[in-house]
């Protein structure tokens, strides 16, 4: 393995997975612990951690890439919806520092979304934080 990184070692075909999709830039396959059928990783093939250090190029053709992987899902699967995902740091739960979209097929009318624990807003506090962290 060139680098330690597993998703490379994918990417170079050291190492085998369940392709979906591929092309010059960017690879697509099942996540061998899926949330769902059809739960898919969509990967450039140039090594990048995370959403901030990849090059906005590659972000824009990875992006177009999870959308057609995404309709083509939904239509072949088939799915009723699915949740993008993408996870940076371990903080945020991301355990493969080589970035990926997880494309999660959705079925049904799933209550609750994504299980994040969502709090009742104060709305001072909330207008005082938009102001601290408000872009210029
Ligand atoms: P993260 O938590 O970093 O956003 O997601 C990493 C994902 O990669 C996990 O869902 C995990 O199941 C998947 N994964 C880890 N190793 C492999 C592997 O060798 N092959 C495949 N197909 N998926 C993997
Ligand atoms: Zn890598």
């Amino acid at each position: 393995m060139k680098n330690d990184c597993i998703f490379c070692a994918i990417a170079d075909g050291e190492i085998p997975c369940f392709k979906v999709y591929e092309d010059d830039a960017v690879l697509a396959y099942l996540d061998i612990n899926p949330f769902a059928e059809g739960h898919t990783l969509v990967i450039p093939k140039a090594h990048f951690t995370g959403l901030l250090d990849a090059p906005d190029e590659i972000l824009a053709g990875l992006l177009a890439r999870v959308k057609r992987i995404a309709a083509h899902l939904k239509a072949t699967l088939p799915c009723d919806g699915f949740n993008i995902l993408q996870n940076n740091g371990a903080a945020a739960g991301q355990t493969v520092p080589h970035i990926h979209f997880h494309i999660v097929p959705r079925r049904g009318n799933a209550e609750g979304g994504i299980a994040f624990a969502s709090t009742k807003g104060d709305m001072d506090a909330l207008a005082k934080l938009a102001e601290r962290i408000r872009m210029a």
